[in-house]
């Protein structure tokens, strides 16, 4: 990743020497050179990848969860055992819509004892929530190793077992392999969950399914792949923002499910606006102890009045809400009483983040923060300007005027984009010729299409929007700088050495 900031900088020189230590210090632990091959378990859940098909030139026609994993890693012998010792554990065998939260909830448990003992964990599942599943575990693995998602769009085979008859064109095989490659390469430590299919890498956060069909189906919108795999060569040109925190204890997420004991896991859903959409599902859910609600709104996250109604009904009630949009794509900011802003995160993601929120918290304030930080991580290197001399060898520039914060900014009120203009009722319904969240140029008639939620024109002193950073953002640095600096230095160097005992067992990665 091309970064200016200084920790990465001091953590890429570090680890270099680092790593040179680990070296030398390689033979000294008398392994041979196989025994150094790093491990990865194949965690299999299923899906397309494990599918039977009716012919070996059927692609949309086969039973998804039917090859037991072993098997089909046994068919990329000899040559997955090149480059990674893997094993595998069964989880389950079915498609992905079958899996419930619980069954979630076990896997980040299955998910974390492998990672005890190998050094990545590849999960196998099928593509339909696939990136339910990887924003999940991004979400609640308490582990920096990697964990890669993968699948395939084109059943592995036609015959009886997975050695027999294989589809013509399947994606499986390659994918399974590559996603082995990348875990075993460690390029991804750090970096959460990814996503790996057609040889591209897309962050959990981040990436959707685009498209019913083809092999090329998952997306990265605005923001693009993280890398990809050409052949045996691992690229990767880009890193989430909570790379930045590696070293320190900042990269963990508050979502550790071990915490929660035994206790039920909220329900939380999804409302899916449209033109003059009723209120009737916001209020059975409500009814049915649903405690949170995203709306998948139109453009910035409107909602139709009829939901809005529904939806001031709820929050009286002590549901939360979260406002993002159906587009695909693009920020929703703003929020208010009872609502969170989701910024970019699409629907679905947002849904799972309320779900462990309001597991994890009864304070609406607090899941706000995680929603402006974690859950929208971002770069934000102001900070640095006043600190950081912008020229080689010259001197540290003045304290910044203004005291650094991670704590997340609160994007100005846009008055006529699509706020709630002042002295509108508070619960963010825009009456009938008001205009609505920005989709409606000026002057037209909006018909009764309620904001993403903002308050009478300002935004809440918590402040929601995509501008913050923390999370996976810039650190914080606190007065006094220099003192601030010295402690990130001494982290650096405690993590640098850790992170290079890590790598120690990877130099053996063929081709790295
Ligand atoms: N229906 C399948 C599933 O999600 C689709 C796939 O695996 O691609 O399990």
């Amino acid at each position: 990743m091309n970064t200016t900031h200084p920790r990465a900088r001091a953590l890429t020189a570090l680890t270099s020497v680092a790593l040179a230590a680990g070296v030398l210090l390689a033979p000294a632990a008398g392994a041979a050179p196989e025994e150094d091959l790093p491990r990865v378990t194949v965690v299999a859940t299923g899906g397309t990848i494990a599918g039977k098909a009716q012919g070996r030139d059927t692609f949309t026609s086969y039973r998804a969860g039917t090859y037991p994993m072993a098997d089909m890693v046994a068919q990329l012998e000899p040559e997955i055992g090149a480059f990674a010792d893997v094993d595998v554990v069964q989880f389950g065998n079915s498609g992905s819509g079958g899996y419930t939260i619980e069954q979630y909830r076990e896997l980040t448990a299955t998910v974390e004892e492998a990672l005890e003992e190998s050094d990545a964990v590849v999960v196998t599942t099928g593509t339909d929530t696939m990136e339910e599943f990887a924003y999940w575990l991004d979400l609640t693995v308490q582990n920096r190793k990697p964990v890669i998602l993968t699948g395939a769009m084109r059943p592995w085979a036609a015959g009886e077992t997975a050695g027999e008859a294989g589809v013509i064109g399947a994606d499986g095989p390659a994918n399974l392999l590559q996603a082995v490659r990348l875990g075993a390469s460690q390029k991804t430590f750090c970096f959460g969950t990814v996503l790996m299919l057609n040889d591209e890498i897309h962050a959990a956060r981040d990436v959707t399914k685009g498209n019913t069909t083809r092999n090329d189906t998952f997306v990265t919108r605005q923001l693009g792949a993280l890398g990809w795999i050409d052949g045996a060569s691992v690229h990767v040109q880009r890193a989430p923002a909570r790379v930045l925190d590696c070293v320190d204890e900042d990269w963990f997420t508050p979502f550790d499910l071990d915490e929660l004991g035994s206790a039920a896991l909220p329900r939380t859903e999804v409302f899916y606006n449209y033109q003059q959409a009723g209120g009737e599902a916001i209020t059975a859910f409500t009814e049915a102890g649903v405690t949170g609600i995203v709306t998948a709104g139109t453009g910035a996250g409107g909602i139709s009045s009829a939901p809005g109604q529904a939806r001031r009904a709820a929050i009286a009630e002590g549901v939360w809400f979260v406002s993002t949009s159906r587009t695909g794509s693009g920020t929703v900011d703003g929020g208010g009483e009872g609502i969170i802003a989701g910024g970019d995160l699409l629907p679905q993601k947002a849904r799972l983040l309320l779900l462990l929120s309001r597991a994890f918290t009864e304070d609406i304030e607090q899941a706000r923060e995680w929603f402006a930080t974690l859950g929208t991580p971002s770069f934000d290197q102001s900070a640095l300007a006043g600190t950081v001399s912008p020229t080689p060898g010259g001197e540290p520039g003045e304290e910044p005027t203004t005291e650094p914060t991670t704590a997340p900014t609160t994007p100005p009120a846009t008055p006529g984009t699509g706020e709630e203009p002042a002295g509108e009722e508070p619960a963010g319904e825009v009456p009938a010729g008001e205009e609505p969240a920005g989709e409606v140029p000026a002057g037209e008639q909006p018909a009764g299409e309620e904001p993403d939620g903002s308050e009478d024109g300002t935004d809440t002193a918590a402040g929601v929007g995509g501008g913050g950073s923390g999370g996976g953002g810039l650190p914080a640095l606190g007065a006094p700088v220099q003192a601030a600096l010295t402690a990130a230095a001494l982290a650096v160097l405690a993590g640098g050495t850790l992170y290079a005992l890590h790598r120690r067992r990877t130099w053996a990665v063929a081709g790295e």
